[in-house]
């Protein structure tokens, strides 16, 4: 069976999140203590129920540990959050995701044994800088401090050119772990195809030499002997 999800919180963390689960097909409760959140949610989840979530019996009547994952997306009331989280792991949820204010929110969450902890608004601001300071990265996801897998439009510097004449794992020390080529994923690139104009690398590596990468692919920097 789907996994199942409840969403509590339908502020505008909560509401996207419950949407976007709708949209791609999964089962979604959406609850809110306030009636206009919980209307505005009436065609955007499969079921929305008014309940304060800090109501322990109204959370067991409605069964909420029959969800698989609970997504706590309550923001300022920081003790609101908290209890919640609290009787959600008292109820037995498996996994209870909490979205946290600030460093001070998310350690009091881990403590009480919330699964993930999320912080939007910071990542977001993170993710975004790192596509402002270099465009060409249109996303990435952080393994290790240091250590991403980008995805990088490549630069006309590298056009026409094939990964064997590249050599990006010995001349910079990242693995292309994909090309996106004409709306298709290589998953195994083959070392004498030829990169073309539009072409995205899916690459994993250390952010320096991403970003040395990135600016040779653009002719940035003083060019290697390949
Ligand atoms: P966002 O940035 O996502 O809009 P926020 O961080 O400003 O949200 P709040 O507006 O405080 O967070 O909370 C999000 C939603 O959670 C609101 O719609 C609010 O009504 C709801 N909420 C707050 N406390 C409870 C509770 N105890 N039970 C259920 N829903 C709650």
């Amino acid at each position: 069976m789907a996994t199942q999800f409840a969403v509590i919180g339908l502020g505008r963390f909560g509401s996207s999140l419950a949407g976007t689960l709708y949209e791609m097909g999964y089962e979604v409760l959406g609850i809110d203590s306030k009636e206009e959140k919980v209307q505005e949610m009436v065609n955007r989840a499969t079921h929305v129920l008014q309940v304060d979530s800090t109501d322990e019996v109204a959370l067991k009547t409605i069964g909420i540990r029959n969800f698989d994952v609970v997504i706590v997306a309550i923001g300022e009331d920081i003790q609101s959050s908290i209890l919640t989280t609290l009787i959600l792991k008292d109820l037995g949820v498996p996994r209870i995701v909490v979205k946290a204010q600030n460093e001070l929110h998310g350690k009091v969450l881990e403590k009480i044994g919330a699964d993930k902890i999320i912080y939007p608004e910071r990542d977001m601001g993170i993710r975004v800088v790192h596509q402002l300071i270099t465009p060409n990265i249109l996303d990435y996801i952080e393994l290790a401090p240091n250590y991403n897998i980008v995805e990088i439009a490549i630069g006309p510097d590298i056009v026409g050119k094939t990964l064997l004449e590249l050599d990006i794992r010995a001349k910079f020390g990242l693995n292309v772990m994909a090309i996106k080529s004409n709306e298709q994923l290589k998953i195994a690139p083959q070392a004498n195809d030829q990169f073309q104009e539009g072409d995205i690398l899916v690459l994993v590596g250390h952010i320096d030499d991403i970003k040395r990468f990135e600016e040779y692919s653009n002719g940035k920097k003083k060019k290697l002997k390949i």
